[in-house]
């Protein structure tokens, strides 16, 4: 389970307090971009009307189409990266990439966005007889992509100079179920992440990255990641720093958090691109939110607010 990869024990006690406070970063211009936590609201619902998005189920498969064609809709470029990769047995797993790009190729660096797409198949965090259920997927999966396709809306009302990639991951969740812990194997996790990143012609393609994964709770709250300190600790302080600006300290609090192998670890180790992870963390465990990996990651679990302040932070560092 991802949570053993929670490898630097959170600060304690800074992690109990309330996030907020004075920063003190140096004067940098923000200017405030239009986003609509209302509009991302429905594209989480409507990816949770087609029922869990397990990969291998229709479920999946009708996502995909949707999903392809609400981007196209949006005026992006829409291609899907199609492969496989082992899985937890060591079986083929199959895998749909979707890759929307937008706006001109121009000289400049593109800037890549990224959530995953599938739903897991397991909820192997809640009771016993729950394992062999998938997870609905609001939090994990849904959220990150709705606030992808409202920031490709939001892009085609107001274009920006630059190229922007939005790649949406299959098969992030697909990782060894922790009841059957004897057959794990390394990287069983990010499975999409993974396949996309062996593609070499990427290299140099991308100046920086975010990835979003559980973004829409009541009351988020996203730490600096290690890994994002690691490899992109530049563009961790701008996101940081743009959150606190607009008034999202609350949600973006300014500490350091555990190494969370997710799909950026696998894009920056690979292929160099600086990548950031936006993810909620529980300041009261240090660990994911209890819903995670449970039949409770549903519609309960999401909220406009949160979903507003990601977004708008999102389309202002761009
Ligand atoms: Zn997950």
């Amino acid at each position: 389970m991802r949570a053993r990869y929670l490898l630097y024990i959170l600060l304690a006690a800074g992690m109990l307090c309330a996030c907020g406070g004075k920063t003190s970063h140096n004067e940098v211009v923000v200017n405030r971009r239009p986003f609509s936590g209302d509009s991302a609201y429905q594209y989480v619902a409507a990816q949770m009307d087609f029922g869990p998005r397990v990969p291998g189920t229709e479920e999946h498969d009708s996502c995909v189409l949707w999903l392809t064609e609400t981007l196209r809709r949006f005026g992006a470029d829409v291609e899907i990266q199609e492969g496989t990769m082992p899985d937890y047995a060591g079986e083929p797993q199959p895998i749909r990439n979707i890759v929307a790009h937008i706006g001109q190729d121009s000289t400049a660096k593109r800037i890549l966005l990224c959530a995953h797409f599938d739903c897991r198949p397991w909820c192997d965090e809640d009771e016993e007889a729950s394992w062999y259920q998938p997870v609905p997927g609001a939090n994990d999966g849904a959220s990150g992509v709705a606030i992808l396709l409202e920031v490709a809306r939001q892009l085609q009302l107001k274009p920006l100079q630059r190229g922007i990639d939005i790649v949406l991951f299959d098969c992030e969740d697909m990782g060894t179920p922790s009841f059957l812990k004897d057959l794990d194997r390394q990287d069983t996790w990010c499975l999409g992440s993974q396949l996309w990143s062996k593609d070499a012609s990427l290299r140099g393609r991308y100046e920086w990255g975010m990835l979003l994964d559980m973004v829409g709770a009541p009351g988020a709250t996203f730490y600096r990641e290690y890994y994002s300190e690691q490899q992109a600790s530049a563009y961790v302080e701008k996101v940081w720093h743009t959150a606190s600006v607009l008034g999202y300290d609350n949600y973006f609090c300014d500490r350091q958090a555990g190494a969370i192998v997710d799909d950026h670890f696998y894009v920056a180790r690979d292929l160099k691109i600086p990548v950031l992870d936006i993810i909620h963390i529980d300041p009261a465990t240090g660990a994911f939110p209890a819903w995670w990996h449970t039949p409770n990651d549903d519609m309960q679990q999401i909220d406009k607010a949160t979903l507003q302040a990601v977004g708008e932070v999102v389309m202002s560092v761009l």
